[in-house]
């Protein structure tokens, strides 16, 4: 087996589970962690649940589900290169988008706006409230007992309110200190996942095109190497090498980089990690820039796109109107949210009931039940 860092997370440096479990036969801490996020509800929805694209505009498209796979093989390879804990890095990947609304970023920002006088809505807090309360499936306790470093992965950022009502998870924010490496490094493989898939996928919808995209820096210098290697290639080929060749230069850069500032810093233990002002786990200068500036091109050229902006605005729709629905009328929601709001007197907790419901809805989900209810009316 691969011999770890002194500075990786381990069962001995583990801050351990909730509810206390015994130990498992032949699986570790997070090898468990990943099993029981691959066996969640909430895990298989995301097949159905929109990146940027909608669902059911074509099949060939990142799904949160496919991405989620993405992430988990980048960082794997990332945290294994760096000699950290692979089984916890794959585990947050797994589980880092669980909490994503149905239409992507038109519907966290819709549902959010809904609960803009009741706390808000946001994608990485009701992730950790998906693993921590809203599965279902062991007698002992709620949620999926995952372990706190499975969890404080998973909770990537969160503001000062937040982090004062999760006690130990939310302390970090408070007192400015870091996570593991391992939650560090997916949080990275996930910018660099979403970044060179969508520019696949806005090739495929053809939302972007070579010529303009071949102005930014780093899709430019390796759109240029292909070129010289490979004549007259067919043009997916081509966005595909040239794809392939950024991830690669992506994620090699990550791992020399935090190798030198893990040199500098030379850590003990992972105290040294948590303590320490910032991330160890960085780009060069040289490749943030470049990354910042193909995420700038794809936000102007692509999130922005007319034809991303329409279903933006339908989404919204849909998702308001299904939150006015569910608010008027619990009944319309099924029996364990309706009791759950009825019994509720507060009306911070009613609209938290209707936004777990919303929330945990796939894409075509969300769209037949707003169909329904329309005809209802
Ligand atoms: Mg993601």
């Amino acid at each position: 087996m691969q011999q770890l860092e002194k500075f990786a997370v381990t069962k001995d440096n583990s801050k351990g589970r909730i509810y206390a479990e015994p130990e498992a036969e032949y699986r570790d801490l997070f090898q468990r962690d990943r099993d029981r996020i691959i066996h969640s509800t909430a895990f298989r929805r995301l097949e159905y649940k929109t990146q940027v694209f909608v669902n059911h505009e074509g099949d060939l498209f990142r799904t949160r589900l496919t991405h989620t796979l993405e992430v988990a093989q980048i960082a794997r390879s990332v945290s294994s290169a760096l000699n950290l804990n692979e089984n916890l890095s794959e585990a947050i990947a797994l589980a880092h988008d669980l909490g994503h609304t149905p239409f992507g970023h038109a519907g966290q920002g819709a549902l959010n706006r809904c609960m803009s006088e009741n706390g808000g809505f946001e994608h990485n807090l009701q992730s950790i409230r998906v693993v921590d309360i809203l599965e279902e499936r062991y007698a002992e306790h709620p949620g999926l007992n995952l372990c706190f470093e499975t969890r404080e992965g998973i909770l990537k950022h969160c503001s000062k309110k937040n982090a004062c009502e999760l006690g130990d998870l939310g302390k970090r924010f408070l007192e400015k200190k870091q996570p593991s490496l391992e939650a560090q490094l997916t949080n990275i493989a996930d910018e660099i996942a979403y970044n060179n898939h969508d520019i696949d996928d806005g090739f495929r919808a053809g939302m972007l095109d070579i010529e303009s995209l071949k102005e930014t820096e780093l899709f430019g210098m390796h759109y240029l190497e292909v070129c010289k290697v490979h004549k007259n290639l067919k043009k997916r080929v081509l966005i595909y090498e040239v794809i392939r060749r950024m991830i690669n230069t992506l994620v090699l850069d990550l791992i020399h980089e935090t190798k030198k500032n893990i040199k500098i810093l030379s850590p003990q233990n992972i105290k040294d990690i948590r303590n320490h002002n910032e991330p160890l786990v960085a780009q060069s200068f040289e490749l943030k820039k470049q990354s910042n500036e193909l995420k700038k091109f794809l936000r102007i050229n692509l999130y922005e796109h007319k034809r991303v902006k329409e279903m933006t605005t339908k989404a919204e729709h849909i998702i308001a109107s299904l939150f006015m629905s569910f608010l008027e009328n619990h009944q319309l929601m099924p029996h364990d949210y309706c009791k759950k709001a009825q019994e509720n007197e507060n009306n911070m907790e009613k609209t938290r009931v209707v936004a777990d419901y919303i929330a945990g809805m796939t894409d075509r989900f969300a769209f037949s039940c707003y169909e329904n209810l329309s005809n209802i009316k």
